[in-house]
């Protein structure tokens, strides 16, 4: 009997994108961090703002452009208050924002630490043979695949690119997806019924207690 555990993994990045521009103040290219302030200027109707950036050597500042000289009316009023008033969840997604990080700086450092909170979808890990992972990642994040199953599966990387070459590992995404960034999306398939662990391995996939 084919019995399937399908989990949800949700890939939280802990560590924002650092821009890396020149510092006045050191004289040298340093690595920025946001500093969770926004700054908003309005001139008539028109509207600048940007998030605050410091130097992580000296505390020197740059401003990240958000919005250049928009008018107020084509402005999400959500984003606007948001942005008055320092929202810590709309800073930090700023500030997750890759995509939009790299328009206005030309070297970004990213980092490969994350949070990723498990759930059941369905299936039993402790009779499972086989595993289906969706990857849900809100976050761009530059860990590899290989990298995220061996954490979360407790497995090394040699025993993850085995699982690989046998085929008991593949996923809904092109043939070098290990060495890839995981991927919002993504569905990654895992058979174990040749694994002696099998059941050790679900439940490390599951989140559950294996105790
Ligand atoms: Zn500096």
């Amino acid at each position: 009997m084919s019995d399937v555990l399908c989990v949800q993994w949700t890939i939280i990045p802990q560590t924002a994108p650092q821009p890396w521009l020149p510092c006045r103040r050191c004289g040298d290219i340093r690595p920025f961090s946001s500093s969770g302030k926004a700054r908003v200027n309005a001139n008539g109707k028109r509207i600048d703002a940007c998030l605050i950036y410091r130097c992580i050597d000296c505390d020197g500042t740059w401003n990240r452009p958000l919005l250049e000289r928009r008018n107020v009316r084509s402005i999400d009023p959500g984003l606007l208050h948001a942005l008055r008033t320092n929202d810590p969840e709309w800073t930090a997604r700023l500030a997750f924002d890759l995509d939009d990080l790299r328009r206005s700086a030309e070297r970004v450092e990213e980092f490969g630490d994350v949070e990723v909170r498990k759930n059941v979808v369905s299936g039993n890990p402790h009779s499972a043979a086989k595993m289906e992972i969706h990857l849900a990642a809100p976050s761009k994040t530059s860990l590899r695949v290989d990298r995220l199953l061996a954490n979360e599966l407790g497995l090394s990387r040699s025993r993850i690119q085995a699982l690989h070459d046998k085929e008991c590992l593949t996923a809904t995404a092109d043939r070098h997806f290990m060495r890839r960034p995981a991927k919002d999306g993504m569905r990654i398939t895992v058979d174990l019924s040749g694994e002696s662990d099998r059941h050790l391995v679900a439940m490390t996939a599951a989140g559950v207690d294996s105790s």
